[in-house]
This record gives structure tokens, sequence and C-alpha cells, in this order.
């Protein structure tokens, strides 16, 4: 269920023509297919042409440059490696400090595999360092354009032979006044370099540095479908910005908040799906991955599960979510931007069936707002940019679901036998007082009912603690107090070979076929894991899993006896 190094390639990115390391490092980040962007422009870039293109942040547009580009420098210069003071020859130019940082970070980890250096250039950061990365050989330079210009005046940054340039949010470098830098930075590089420029938007001044700046350019716009107004299922679409670091809390908050009865979260990657369904679980609500990477026996039954209802939230790569015939989604959550606005359409055509209402809501990044500008305009249906909601609007969420149902007995009536109560405590206390009790009662229930532990604080998804602190059982009541009794079984092979919760909870569902919901609390040790199952089941899950592998390795399990129920020490 894992991603792992032995994933086959993946063959959408196999067949654009990229080499082999670069095709396994898109596979290995979990990227299922090319995204529109990158399907048109890669095969042009490989092929040398100059390009422009619009897109916008979140389509993918990074890699949709870096892997030809990478391509390029690996095949005309081998696995040399960077060789000290000899200049860059690829130069990305990106408007912002943030923007040069989150794209050098990127080509870092499409360049995992090959041997080349990028090096970030940007203002407001000690020049000493950055001479010094350059001075140690950078083939591949990310840099704003003042500061780049800066390097290029000292003489320490050399692009005399440049083979690549990229001119990145070309349109955002022209509003900040950058125009005047770029044409005194392309001077400098030889005219036989080839160059691709990315726009969110096209304006004549996009045309005219482009008209002064490539030659022939291939033109990229990412064909919209028409789609006519009106088309669209009744769906509510909600949108809240927020930071990358802030979403698996955001979603928690989310989740609580609308209490959906079915929910499929996209993802865009195999890995995101997995971490996001690992710390879903891990905090009590009930979620199910599926993305391409899983054998068809487990999606089937992952699908079956979902379409029975007894699984409440999917999380999903478009991929593996494109067969999906399913009536009965409530809503659809965008963890991530979908890559165009067609697949965000196509994504929230999930929900809403049949004359249903359904809720589409997406976690937007603080860069991603045109993204959802380019989604009004092609569905012609507004997106309403909400705040997250607060702990207290939960709480006066959950009061007035409280309220309701209180409201619903009262009008229904049947409870005249809970009179002779009322009548005896009347005996001491007000019956004012006696009725709020009797509320706090429900209410405290139906939240506990409401079960997931909340997400926070923030989990940080590289270095999430062993979730089994805070007991599944007691996190979510519903699952375990079902099935009687629980017994604690410890299996061999714990955080230091690397399993996850997720992997016991796949082997545990998917190898005894039984609902992932019985599993209780999980708590992982350096060398083994501790997992509450319920009694019943013992004996089925431990055959189950002597006779497989988690991790690549076999496992031994036994069960612990009561004086060791405390957990692994
Ligand atoms: P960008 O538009 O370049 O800022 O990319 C937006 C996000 O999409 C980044 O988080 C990338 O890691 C991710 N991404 C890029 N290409 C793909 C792909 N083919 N499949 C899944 N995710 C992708």
């Amino acid at each position: 269920m894992k991603v792992s190094p032995e994933d086959p390639p993946v063959p959408g990115f196999a067949s654009l023509g990229l080499a082999g390391p670069l095709v396994a490092a898109v596979a290995a980040l979990g990227y299922e297919e090319p995204t529109p962007i990158q399907r048109e422009a890669i095969p042009s870039l490989l092929e040398g042409r100059d390009l422009v293109a619009q897109a916008a942040t979140g389509t993918g547009k990074t890699a949709a440059f870096a892997l030809p580009l990478l391509d390029r420098l690996t095949r005309e210069g081998g696995s040399r490696g960077p060789v000290a003071g000899s200049g860059a020859r690829a130069l990305v130019l990106v408007p912002t400090r943030e923007l040069a940082m989150q794209v050098a970070e990127a080509v870092h980890k499409y360049a995992k595999g090959t041997r080349l250096a990028v090096v970030p250039l940007y203002g407001g950061a000690p020049m000493d360092q950055q001479v010094r990365a350059l001075r140690r050989g950078a083939e591949i330079v990310v840099a704003t354009p003042g500061r780049g210009l800066d390097h290029l005046r000292r003489g320490t940054l050399v692009l005399s032979a440049l083979e690549v340039l990229i001119l990145d949010e070309a349109d955002e470098m022209l509003d900040m006044g950058f125009a005047e830098d770029i044409d005194a930075i392309v001077a400098k590089t030889p005219a036989t370099r080839q160059t691709a420029l990315f726009a969110a938007t096209w304006a004549p001044r996009i045309a005219a540095i482009a008209g002064r700046h490539l030659t022939n350019p291939v033109r990229i716009t990412i064909a919209r479908e028409k789609r006519p107004a009106g088309k669209l299922p009744r769906v509510r679409q909600v949108a809240y910005i927020v930071s990358r670091a802030q979403k698996p809390a955001a979603l928690g908050r989310v989740l609580d908040f609308e209490a959906p009865k079915s929910a499929i979260v996209f993802c865009r990657t195999r890995l995101e799906v997995d971490e996001l369904t690992d710390t879903l679980n891990a905090h009590g609500y009930g979620a199910h991955a599926l993305h391409g990477g899983m054998v068809q026996k487990q999606r089937d039954r992952v699908m079956q599960a979902f379409r029975a209802e007894q699984a409440e939230i999917l999380v999903a790569t478009d991929v593996a979510a494109r067969g999906l015939d399913i009536e009965h989604v409530s809503h659809v959550i965008n963890y991530d931007v979908p890559s165009a606005p067609e697949v965000y359409v196509h994504r929230i055509g999930r929900t809403g069936r049949i004359g249903r209402e359904g809720v589409a809501i997406t976690l937007a990044g603080p860069r991603e707002h045109r993204f959802l500008r380019s989604v009004e305009t092609l569905t012609r249906q507004p997106i309403e940019v909400l705040t997250l909601p607060t702990v207290a609007d939960l709480r006066a969420r959950r009061f007035e679901a409280t309220r309701q149902a209180l409201g619903a007995q009262l009008a229904e009536g049947g409870f005249d036998d809970m009179r002779t109560i009322v009548d005896a405590l009347a005996q001491d206390f007000e019956v004012l007082d006696i009725a709020a009790a009797a509320v706090k009662m429900i209410h405290d229930a139906s939240d506990k009912e409401m079960g997931a532990a909340p997400l926070e604080p923030e989990p940080r998804f590289e270095a999430r603690p062993a979730p089994a602190k805070r007991p599944r059982s007691q996190a979510s009541p519903r699952q375990l107090s079902e099935s009687g009794d629980v017994a604690l079984l410890r299996i061999s092979g714990g955080r230091r070979a690397g399993v996850r919760p997720g992997d016991l909870v796949g082997a545990i569902a998917g190898e005894a076929d039984v609902s992932s919901g019985v599993i209780g609390a999980i708590t992982i040790a350096d060398d083994h894991a501790v997992v509450e199952v319920p009694e019943g089941l013992v004996a089925r899950i431990t055959a189950a899993l002597s006779a497989t592998r988690i991790k690549g390795q076999k496992v031994s399990v036994r069960r612990i006896t009561d004086g060791a129920a405390s957990g692994p020490r």
C-alpha cells in the first residue's frame, strides 16, 4: 500500500521521453501522471524548442520546466557533477524570494539521482554565502532578477555558457518592475540558449518580452473545456486559504465542522494520500486510502467499504478516483488545489449527484487565489472564500445540533416514563437545572459520537509522533465498543524498520480481511508495535499476519497478557 522504490515507473511520465532517473524521481514523489501543462510542455522542451506557456501556480509548472531542463543537462553534461567556477548552465528567474526558495527546492527534488547542484539567489540574504555556493559550482541557479543582476555585475555569476533560461511568473516579474533587470541579464547569455516563459495571464507586455527574448516559441495555453452554466450539480463551493503547514489541522477542523456522512479527500500524490490517511486514522477519523500504487484487490476492498458506507472518508488521487461511481458522497475536499480547473470540475462532479446537495471544499495555498478565479470563470459559479471555523464556531454548531435533536424529541413525545425521574429529582433540584443537566449528558454523549480527537496541535507529516498515546478506542468510541473485549497483539518490527500505523492497519485489514474500523490503538516502539484488536478476531489476525510481510519483513505476532497491557516501553 505504501509507495516504495520498487514501484513501477509512472508510464505517463515515461512516455513523455524523459530520462530514466527523472521518471524514477517523479515516481518516488508519488506523482501518478503528468498534469496538463506537463503533458503539453515537456515534449516541446525536450526537443529544444523555446516555449511560452500560460500556467499559474498549482498547475505543476515547476516540474514542466524543471524535468526537461534536468534531462538536457544530464544528457549533455554527462554526470560529471558541478565544476567549480564554471558558470551556470541553467538559470530560472522568479519574482520573489519565497518563490526562489520554493523552486530551488522543487528542482533539487526532481534532480535526485543526477549530480546537478541547484543554488537559489535572492535578496535579503548574506552575499558571501551565495558567492561561496556559486564558487563551489552550481549548474542550476534560481534567482530573483535584482540579486541575479547583482551577482552578474560582481562577476560571481557567469552566464556565458548558459544553455537554458526560464522566466517563471513573468507577468509578476513585470508587475514588480523587473523588466529592465531581465533584459540586462538576458543580454549576458548566449543567443544559442533555450528559453521558456511562464505567465499566469496574457498581456501585451508578456508578448513583448517573449518577442524580445524567445525564438519561434511553441505557445501553450491549456485548453479550457467550455461548460455551459448550470451544468454543474448543486454544489456549495467553499475555499479556505491555508499554508501547507496548517493543512492537516485545517482539514481536521473542516471535518469536525462539516461532519460529513461520506467524503472524498483528494490529494495530488500517492505519498500524500498515504500520509494523510495515517494522520487521519491516528486521530480517530475513519479514513481509507485509494491510489494507483495499491493492488487491485486492495482497491476493490476500499471501494466496497466506501460504497457500503462503512468508511466515511476516502483519501484518493485523481487517477485512482477516476472510475469511481459513487452516489452518496456528501463532501468533496481538495486537500490540494487540482492541477487544472478541469480537474477541479471532474473532482466535484463526485458530489451533489442525483439532485442531492453536495459540498466542495478547497484548501488553497496563499498563492493559489488565481486558480480559484479560473475555476469560477470555467464553471461560472462562485467559490466562497471563508475563514476557517473557530473552536467557538464548532461549539456553536454542536450546541445547535443538540438543540435541534431535543426539539425533535419534544415534538415526538413518548417520554412520559421519564417524568418519574424528573419528579423524584425535583424534590431536591430546580426543574430548569435538571433539564440543563440532562441536556449536558446528551450533548456530551453526542460530542463523543462525533468522534475524532482534534488534529491539533498540528501534526508534522515527517515527524509525526506515534499516535497511540491517545488510544483510538478513546478517540473514536464507536469503533471498538461495538466489538466487545479487546486484546493486545505485539508485532515484531517497529519504528526502526520504518513501520507506520498505516502499514499495520493495511496489513490487518488487507490480509485478515477485517474492517480497519475494528482496529484500536496502535503504539509503535523502536523494534515492535502493539495493536489493540477485538478479542474475537485475535486468532484470525495472528494467523494472517504471521503469513505476510510488513515493510518487506516476515513478522512474528504474539498476544500480550493483561499485565503488559500498558503497551510497549
Ligand atoms: P507548481 O504548480 O509547480 O507549484 O506545483 C504544484 C504542486 O503540484 C507541487 O506540490 C508539486 O509537487 C505538485 N505536482 C507537480 N506535478 C505533479 C504531478 N504530475 N502529479 C502530482 N502532483 C504534482
